[in-house]
């Protein structure tokens, strides 16, 4: 399980302590998805835990902890690895613990490949796409029995054309960026905050914890792709229409950082913001946030998007 994707047994435990001593509910994420698509409203401060790849470590180390908290959870099984019994994942009979005891099982492709760090996006693309998160869907129910119709990008990378496939199909999808889940959120890119690697350290997760989803109109956000093997430009430009202006005391207080460093958002119009990097960026992926504080509250709105620079290469080995 790589550091920089994971966290120790501790940490877990101090995050999972933290969410009982300030009262958080941990909640199924198919309770958690139909409540907010119907409009029902969730228990105060509602969280849920998801975990992408079927590292043998969650349930030598977390499963443990989660049990004895009690505490629902997702996994996002790349399958390839689970049917090749790699000594580093779960077996079959060990997901199917988990499922016994408040696991839930999900789809992250069957090989963990890059989705969208392809030559094309054409027909052929899209149906190989399409079948390799089909075959894992398939796997998944053989092994597990019905699994729910959820999707988490391998590196949370997608493109527009993937993502209304996936609409089509009936799947929800997560993405990596980082963010709460309400109404008006993308349901096929849906955020979460990482709470491991870089990210592991109470301190940084209580604010994330904390934060409400930023009121903006998803759908609208432009392709995360960019290409410059056709010449787009490194410079993405993120533009966020807002949904709830009057409630926001953010147009002074909005602040946008990418890679780390702080860009002050324009206001082309009174309900719409945009932000761009101004140096070209890196290869790979990149993020842009963007919070503002919460009128009356201690708490921030967070906005997340993810944009991979793709140059047409061969993709660099996992
Ligand atoms: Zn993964």
């Amino acid at each position: 399980m790589p550091r920089s994707t994971s966290l120790s047994a501790q940490e877990f435990k101090e995050h999972l302590e933290y969410l009982k001593q300030n009262n958080y509910t941990v909640i199924d994420l198919a309770q958690a998805l139909d409540s907010v698509q119907q409009g029902v409203s969730l228990p105060d401060k509602a969280i849920v835990i998801t975990f992408d790849d079927a590292w043998r470590d969650i349930y030598i180390q977390g499963f443990p902890l989660l049990k004895q908290y009690n505490y629902p959870f997702t996994v996002f099984v790349n399958t390839d690895p689970v049917d090749q019994n790699q000594r580093h994942t779960m077996t079959w009979d060990m997901l199917r613990e988990l499922k016994q005891h408040g696991g839930t099982l999900a789809n992250h492709t069957r090989d963990h490949d890059y989705l969208v760090r392809k030559p094309n996006y054409d027909k052929a693309w899209l149906t190989a796409a399409l079948a390799n998160i089909d075959y894992a869907q398939q796997r998944l129910t053989a092994e597990l029995g019905p699994v729910p119709k959820w999707l988490a990008y391998p590196f949370g990378e997608y493109n527009n054309r993937l993502k209304l496939a996936l609409k089509d199909k009936g799947y929800i999808a997560f993405g990596q960026q980082s963010g709460g889940v309400a109404q008006f959120s993308d349901f096929q890119a849906l955020p979460r905050f990482p709470a491991a690697g870089a990210y592991s350290q109470l301190k940084s997760l209580k604010t994330k914890l904390a934060s409400q989803p930023f009121p903006a109109n998803y759908t609208a956000f432009k392709n995360p792709v960019i290409r410059l093997d056709r010449a787009e430009r490194g410079q993405p430009l993120l533009e966020v229409e807002l949904t709830q202006a009057q409630k926001l005391g953010v147009r002074q207080q909005l602040s946008c950082f990418i890679t780390g460093d702080r860009h002050a958002p324009r206001w082309p119009t009174k309900m719409k913001f945009t932000v761009q990097a101004e140096k070209v960026l890196s290869n790979g992926r990149n993020r842009y946030n963007c919070t503002a504080p919460i009128w009356g509250q201690k708490n921030y709105y967070w906005l997340s998007h993810q944009w991979l620079i793709y140059g047409g290469e061969a993709p660099p080995k996992q």
